[in-house]
């Protein structure tokens, strides 16, 4: 009898801990992905939102013989890689092989979601952003389809979803391609900081509870109670 009671109880304890760690999990998630979204708005000052790609890559050159510009900026939830078409007063930009030879990028090398299928599917400009803190999670590509006058310019989102652009037309996307080494660290990262607080308010709530001797379990009433008996609502002892 005792020990099937003890038993039910271990059950009961393993299940509360695995549905605490489940819950946490969710949590984490939820977490990893708001920090992710709301990096790619965090103002900088800059057009928009990202950091500035101030650290120029090099160039590569498309099969169809256009070059591209491609440069690089990151701050610590964010990091976007531009790449532009190198072009003057509307002409595309021709660049002696010698010249190009020296600041050619290996697109290869680069990670493959900083990186399109291929150049010429490129439009004047594109932008691959990964966002994400502490470690980068999310990823997705913004390109420039289609200029409709000046500044109005109509985008496309590649693996993100793609929201209304600004009033100055930015283009506005959520990443939602995970980059799952970093989407499964920020993950555990945040379940433990879920974790942690969700113990913190426990430890809080009883102790509050045994000042006004109360059941610390479910809060009720002790006063009357024999001193160390079960709580006759939830069974658990005062410490
Ligand atoms: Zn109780």
């Amino acid at each position: 009898m005792r020990g099937s009671s003890t038993s039910d109880g271990r059950g009961g304890c393993l299940v509360a801990r695995a549905r605490l760690l489940i819950a946490a999990a969710l949590a984490g998630v939820v977490t990893t992905v708001v920090v992710a979204w709301l990096a790619m708005f965090v103002p900088t000052g800059h057009a928009w939102n990202g950091p500035p790609t101030d650290q120029v890559l090099g160039a590569a050159k498309a099969s169809d013989g256009k070059f591209w510009q491609l440069s690089r900026g990151e701050n610590a939830w964010h990091a976007v890689v531009s790449y532009w078409h190198m072009q003057i007063s509307g002409m595309s930009m021709w660049m002696a092989d010698d010249d190009y030879q020296g600041i050619k990028v290996d697109l290869a090398q680069l990670p493959r979601r900083d990186r399109p299928e291929d150049l010429a599917d490129l439009h004047m400009h594109a932008w691959y952003h990964t966002t994400g803190w502490p470690f980068p999670a999310l990823s997705c590509a913004v390109h420039w389809q289609r200029q409709l006058a000046n500044s109005n310019i109509l985008y496309r989102v590649e693996g993100g979803v793609q929201l209304p652009r600004d009033a100055s037309f930015n283009p506005r996307a959520l990443p939602l391609t995970p980059v799952w080494w970093g989407f499964l660290a920020n993950v555990v990262v945040y379940a433990g900081v879920w974790l942690l607080l969700g113990r913190g308010m426990r430890l809080a709530r009883e102790r509050r509870r045994a000042r006004r001797r109360l059941c610390a379990g479910c809060g009720y009433p002790r006063a009357d109670l024999p001193k160390g008996s079960p709580c006759p609502e939830c069974g658990q002892r005062p410490n």
